[in-house]
């Protein structure tokens, strides 16, 4: 695995109030989250967005190998998200883009040829930025007002030019684009990083990883539920505290004990699956298929760290994920 950087950035539109938080909210910290009167809210999709529309700029420079035309790829990152059980996504491809910048446009653009914010780290290999509302009844860009605080209204996806990449299978150096994709995707549908080694959400990217793990199952259908849940799924809660006092920003993993593969027949990876505990210590896992577990919770201090979350403590009103504490399973 290398230590290539699958950067994000959020763009916020609006202003934000100064607000007071209750403690006692708990999400799936797979969520990006944005700050609001009544809470932190996890960024996502109206409802009335689907199918949602992307469109291409099919140019590619040099840095960008492989026979398999860019739009199939992204397609097929798509499609691992939509196709994912226990939840209900849809897209749909439009026209192609001549666009080579982010923005509040009207257009989730992807995009090889755009200049993007790749400054905060040299071997960024793209960037998703979105575009969420912080009030109601705001202009949504697209004709209509802003329905929730923490809508995405708008998603485009930077492929960073000065790495190189292949549309067929990447190999280290050269970067596999549906691997990057797959993961930029879920950023785009509202999924912010995960302390879980083998999630796609995981900020590190192996050199080829074009499936979802379960961590990455739990997070997006905990947004865009199923009607009914092809795999049935459990929540596991409690409190992690240090010396009395709740801690906040432990990373809170379950890992099952047995060789069950509940979601095998979707492709779907087996991984332990964790959520951050939010100030008072309180956490709880969702997505959780039946089985037995282990449950750990230890300090997001490598190879995940606060700056990977970075908009955790933000909703919380934190100034960090707290790390002044030890491993512990039970
Ligand atoms: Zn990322």
């Amino acid at each position: 695995m290398n230590r290539s950087a699958l950067g994000r950035t959020l763009a916020m539109v609006g202003v934000l109030a100064i607000i007071l938080l209750p403690l006692s909210s708990a999400f799936p910290h797979l969520n990006d989250l944005t700050a609001s009167s009544t809470g932190p809210v996890p960024d996502h999709w109206a409802a009335s967005a689907f199918p949602i529309v992307w469109n291409i700029n099919p140019a590619r420079g040099g840095n960008v190998q492989g026979s398999r035309a860019v739009a199939d790829v992204i397609q097929a990152s798509f499609t691992t998200w939509t196709s994912a059980p226990n939840t209900t996504l849809s897209v749909a491809r439009g026209n192609d883009s001549t666009k080579t910048a982010a923005g509040m446009d009207n257009t989730n653009l992807i995009c090889f040829v755009c200049t993007g914010d790749f400054s905060s780290e040299a071997e960024t290999l793209a960037v998703t930025m979105t575009t969420v509302a912080t009030s109601v009844g705001d202009s949504d860009g697209r004709g209509g007002t802003t329905q929730f605080v923490g809508q995405i209204l708008d998603a485009d996806i930077l492929f960073n030019p000065s790495n190189t990449f292949t549309t067929d299978t990447g190999n280290g150096t050269v970067q596999d684009v549906q691997t990057v994709a797959t993961h930029e995707i879920g950023h785009f549908f509202g999924l912010d990083h995960s302390p879980i080694v083998r999630a796609i959400m995981f900020p590190f990217t192996p050199d080829v990883e074009t499936t979802l793990g379960y961590d990455d199952v739990a997070g997006i259908s905990a947004m865009y539920p199923a009607s009914g849940q092809a795999v049935g799924t459990g929540s596991i809660s409690g409190t992690v505290r240090l010396n009395g006092a709740g801690v906040f920003g432990a990373h809170v993993f379950a890992d099952s004990q047995t060789g069950a593969e509940a979601f095998a027949a979707f492709n779907i990876r087996k991984t332990p699956i964790g959520t951050l505990s939010t100030p008072g210590g309180s956490y709880t896992i969702t997505g959780v298929p039946p089985d037995s577990y282990v449950v750990t919770a230890e300090p997001l201090d490598l190879p995940v760290t606060n700056t990977d979350v970075s908009d955790f403590p933000k909703a919380y009103n934190q100034g960090a994920v707290q790390t002044n504490f030890t491993t512990r399973s039970h």
